[in-house]
């Protein structure tokens, strides 16, 4: 069985994941790198989330909340 960090890994790897800070760059349905940040979460101190989704097939590629992408 694989560990996370090799997940992470591939993820990367397969261009699906920025290294670093983990922000997706590519659709895991449909492969597009046509994503966009939507539904943006704020409280008193700014962003506290947000979701990326794809712009190709209208589907949520992942949530990005305090500071960390769902994994
Ligand atoms: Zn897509």
């Amino acid at each position: 069985m694989e560990t996370m960090e090799e997940w992470i890994q591939e993820q990367i790897d397969e261009g699906y994941m920025r290294a670093g800070d983990l922000e997706p760059i590519k659709c895991q349905w449909c492969e597009s790198s046509d994503l966009e940040d939507r539904n943006h979460g704020y409280e008193n101190l700014g962003i506290v989330s947000k979701e990326k989704w794809c712009n190709a097939c209208e589907k949520r590629v992942n949530t990005w909340s305090y500071g960390s992408w769902d994994l």
